[in-house]
């Protein structure tokens, strides 16, 4: 198998898999009794969110909740910034027509609430300019909320201006930074964040493990009410091997950001000549403000779902421009906002890569890829 969707999901990694194993075997005792098994398994939680509070450059570890993942992330972190909002007098939100639905669905529901939303639209390019955050800003802005990277076209946005100009203007700043950690390297002090969300699945780390950055001095409005974990921020008895996986990833992906991050621009290059090098073929998404691992491409005239079938019996694995909902292929919003059209946007591959591939994979999925496009293009299946 060639794994080349590295941005839906990763093979969690050995370091996340021991110490997953050490969490269920050794310190499966509930962290909030004080009983030593209890006390191993705090122990667990608390070392994973100095780590993690680490890698961001947090002030504190404190500044880190564990959340099961990045949707519950980005919804506590908008819930947030509006309740604050609200209790200031303050009803506008910032963000933009990118944003994974997490986002998205949640603004549509704050927008039921009362809440005013601006959706800033992209370049071509898939980038958002600090001026276009500047002239949108109003005084009664609650809170910004802006993507590290986008999850389709790997575009990276300039997250310190935009920081900057929210720190300046006195709204909160959010980042989905889903597709970010692990793979870029973070300073929520540095670039005036002051919340941010992760998802230990997107860096090798296991599934339905998140953490949120609050700024101290952020009050957190809860979205999950019962127990006093997590400082009563979030309640439930904490998901202590996931939260001990996601951390160990972390720390793995950040000790290796400089050679994964050389690694996966050589591959990435190597793959994106290649694939344009047929005809018919767009890059989507800024060709170097974006994730060292993303490569986003429209084949003109091909249908993208049908070439994922062919992927797959060739043992490839990417995925498309386009989702599946209630039955219908829906084009992405993402390359909708670039100005793709639908039939442009449901004709675009999404390949995603790890310093783990090799460039044996590259050059096979190139060639299978190149193939099939011929073979689709010319009618045959
Ligand atoms: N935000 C972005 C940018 C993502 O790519 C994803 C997952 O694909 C999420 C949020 C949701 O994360 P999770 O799957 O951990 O809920």
């Amino acid at each position: 198998m060639i794994y080349l969707d590295n941005a839906a999901t990763t093979r969690p990694c050995p370091a996340a898999l021991d110490a997953m194993r050490t969490a269920l075997e050794d310190a499966w005792g509930n962290p909030s009794a004080l009983y030593r098994p209890g006390q191993q398994a705090r122990k667990l939680v608390e070392d994973a969110r100095r780590t993690v509070a680490r890698v961001l450059h947090a002030a504190r570890p404190a500044e880190i909740t564990f959340t099961s993942g990045g949707t519950e992330s980005d919804v506590q972190a908008l819930y947030t910034g509006a309740a604050l909002g609200a209790a200031a007098g303050k009803r506008h939100i910032i963000s933009t027509q990118i944003e994974h639905h997490a986002v998205l669905h949640t603004l549509q529901a704050l927008q039921a609430q009362g809440f005013t939303v601006t959706l800033l639209p992209p370049s071509a390019a898939g980038l958002i300019t600090p001026q276009q955050l500047a002239d949108a800003l109003q005084p009664d802005t609650c809170l910004v909320s802006i993507m590290f990277a986008n999850n389709e076209i790997g575009t990276v946005q300039p997250i310190a201006e935009l920081g900057a100009l929210c720190r300046e203007r006195g709204a909160l700043f959010h980042t989905d930074a889903v597709q970010a950690a692990g793979h870029l390297a973070i300073d929520v002090q540095a670039t005036n964040i002051d919340l941010l969300s992760l998802s230990g699945h997107k860096f090798h780390g296991p599934k339905g493990a998140g953490a949120l950055y609050t700024r101290r001095g952020i009050a957190l409005q809860n979205v999950l009410y019962g127990g006093g974990q997590e400082r009563g921020h979030r309640a439930g008895t904490e998901n202590v091997p996931a939260i001990a996986g996601l951390a160990a990833a972390l720390a793995q992906a950040d000790a290796n950001l400089p050679a994964n991050t050389a690694c996966c621009l050589d591959l990435r290059q190597r793959l994106t000549e290649q694939l344009l090098a047929i005809p018919g073929t767009h890059l989507n998404g800024d060709a170097a403000q974006r994730l060292p691992g993303n490569v986003n491409i429209t084949f003109d005239g091909v249908e993208a779902e049908t070439l994922l079938l062919l992927l797959d019996e060739a043992k490839i694995c990417a995925s498309a421009g386009s989702a599946c909902s209630a039955g219908a292929v829906e084009p992405s919003h993402v390359l909708l906002a670039l100005g793709l059209t639908p039939a442009q946007a449901k004709s675009t591959l999404r390949l995603t890569l790890d310093a783990a591939n090799t460039a044996e994979e590259i050059d096979t999925a190139a060639a299978v890829i190149t193939a099939c496009v011929q073979r689709l293009r010319d009618g045959v299946r």
